[in-house]
C-alpha cells in the first residue's frame, strides 16, 4: 500500500513522464505501479470532462446573451423598425415555398445563382469581384450590350484558375444597371463549378434608375424583395445579398433612400447588405440610418473600408458591429494590405474581416472585354504574405472561409 498521499502532479511525473514509470516499478511492487496507473486515468478523463463542461457553459452563457438580445428588439422595436415593415407588403405563401425561407423557419443557406446551398458548402471564398461591368449609364445598358458567350468565354480560364487553387465560392459585386447578367453568371458557375452569388440592390449616379429618384425606401425594397422572392429580370436565378452604393462625404437623399430600402430588404429577407462606401464620412452616416432603420450592424458590409484612413475609425466602425471589407487587394503593393490586416487583427477584429480584391472584369464596351485583372493575387501572393507574416492557417481559413460563410448565410 502507498504510505503516503502522492500529489496529482506527482502520480503523473512518476507514471506519464519518459522513465517515470520504469522508476516507479523499480521502487514499488508491482500493484502499486498498477494503482497509480488507473488513478492517473481516471484523472484524466475528469480533467477532459472538465473542458467538456466549459464549452457547453460557454455555449448556454451566448445562448443567453442572444435571448436578452431578442428580448431587448422585441420589448422596444424603434418606430422606424415598425415603419419600414408596416410599409412591406406580406410576403405570399407560395412565393417562398420550395425556396430558402427566412421567415417562420430556422434554414439558414446561402443563396448562389444555381440555388441555396447549405453554408458549409460555400467553402473558400472571393467575397468582393467582378465579371462584367458596364459603366455607359442606366438609361443606355442593357443585355443588348454584350454577347453572353464571348463573356463566359473570356471570363471562364480566370475563375478557373480560382478552382484550381481551391476556392470554390465567388461573389459577384456587379449591381443592376452596372452589367449585372443573372444569365452569365449562372453559365459561368455551371462551367467553372464556382458557387457564384448575385445581388439586388442599386448602385449610384449615374447607374440609377429615374425611379430611384421618386420612390420611398419601401416602394425600392419592395421591387429588390421580389427579385428575391422570384427571381431576377424573369430567370430563376435569385441575389444571394443587396448590394448598394453611396458617394463620398454626406449622403445626399437618393442615397439615403436607398440605404434605407437595403435595411428594409434586409429587415423582411435577411440578406446581407454590402455598401459601396468612399471614406469615413459616407461610412459612418450610412451606418447610422442602418441603425436608425433597426438592421443589426452584424448584417452590414463596409466596402472599401481599406480606403478610410487610419486604423482607429476602423475600429470604430468595427465597434458598432460592421463588417469591414478590405477589398482591394493587389491594387496596391501586397505589403500595404499585410500591413493594415495586421493592425486590424492586433485590434482584435478577425471575426468582422472579409477580404477580397475587386478584380477582373469584362468591360462592356471594349475589344474582347478589355484587360482583364486576374482574380489569383490574393492566393498567389497575399495569403503567403500573410503567412510568412506569422499569421496561422486556422486565422486565414476563417479571413477566407467562416467569415464569408456567415457574412453571407441568410436565415
Ligand atoms: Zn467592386
Amino acid at each position: 500500500m502507498l504510505s503516503k498521499v502522492i500529489s496529482r502532479r506527482e502520480l503523473i511525473r512518476l507514471s506519464g513522464a519518459a522513465g517515470g514509470t520504469a522508476l516507479l516499478a523499480a521502487c514499488a511492487p508491482k500493484e502499486v505501479v498498477r494503482v497509480v496507473k488507473q488513478t492517473v486515468v481516471v484523472v484524466e478523463e475528469v480533467e477532459r470532462k472538465v473542458e467538456v463542461t466549459k464549452e457547453v457553459v460557454k455555449e448556454v452563457v451566448k445562448e443567453q446573451q442572444a435571448a436578452k438580445v431578442v428580448e431587448k428588439v422585441v420589448q422596444a422595436p424603434t418606430a422606424t423598425l415598425q415603419a419600414a415593415i408596416a410599409g412591406l407588403k406580406p410576403v405570399p405563401r407560395s412565393r417562398t415555398a420550395g425556396a430558402v425561407r427566412t421567415t417562420g423557419g430556422n434554414m439558414v443557406a446561402i443563396q448562389t445563382v444555381r440555388g441555396a446551398i447549405a453554408p458549409e458548402d460555400l467553402g473558400r471564398t472571393l467575397v468582393h469581384e467582378h465579371i462584367m461591368v458596364d459603366f455607359v449609364g442606366a438609361a443606355q445598358t442593357g443585355a443588348h450590350r454584350w454577347v453572353r458567350e464571348d463573356v463566359v468565354q473570356t471570363m471562364l480560364p480566370y475563375l478557373q484558375a480560382l478552382s484550381q487553387r481551391g476556392l470554390s465560392g465567388f461573389v459577384d459585386c456587379t449591381p443592376m444597371y452596372l452589367g449585372r447578367d443573372p444569365l452569365v453568371l449562372k453559365r459561368l458557375s455551371e462551367l467553372s463549378g464556382l458557387h457564384i452569388l448575385t445581388n439586388t440592390g442599386l448602385y449610384k449616379e449615374p447607374y440609377l434608375p429615374p425611379e430611384a429618384f421618386t420612390l420611398s425606401p419601401s416602394e425600392l425594397a419592395e421591387q429588390w424583395i421580389v427579385e428575391w422572392q422570384e427571381g431576377i429580370e424573369g430567370t430563376d436565378v435569385r441575389p444571394g445579398f443587396v448590394k448598394i452604393a453611396v458617394h463620398s462625404g454626406a449622403l445626399e437623399r437618393v442615397q439615403q433612400t436607398i440605404v434605407r430600402a437595403a435595411a428594409a430588404t434586409h429587415l423582411a429577407t435577411g440578406l446581407a447588405v454590402a455598401c459601396h462606401t468612399e471614406g469615413e464620412v459616407a461610412a459612418e452616416m450610412s451606418l447610422d440610418l442602418i441603425e436608425e432603420a433597426g438592421m443589426s450592424p452584424r448584417g452590414y458590409i463596409i466596402v472599401h473600408a481599406d480606403q478610410i484612413d487610419g486604423i482607429a475609425k476602423h475600429c470604430e466602425l468595427a465597434r458598432r458591429g460592421a463588417w469591414l471589407e478590405y477589398d482591394s487587394i493587389g491594387g496596391r503593393p501586397v505589403g500595404e494590405h499585410v500591413r493594415l490586416v495586421l493592425d486590424l487583427l492586433d485590434q482584435g477584429y478577425e471575426d468582422q474581416l472579409l477580404i477580397s480584391q475587386d478584380a477582373g472584369w469584362y468591360w462592356v464596351g471594349e475589344e474582347g472585354g478589355g484587360r482583364v485583372r486576374p482574380y489569383t493575387v490574393l492566393e498567389d501572393e497575399f495569403i503567403p504574405a500573410l503567412r510568412a507574416a506569422g499569421v496561422h492557417e486556422d486565422l486565414l481559413a476563417k479571413l477566407l472561409i467562416s467569415n464569408p460563410r456567415r457574412a453571407f448565410a441568410v436565415g
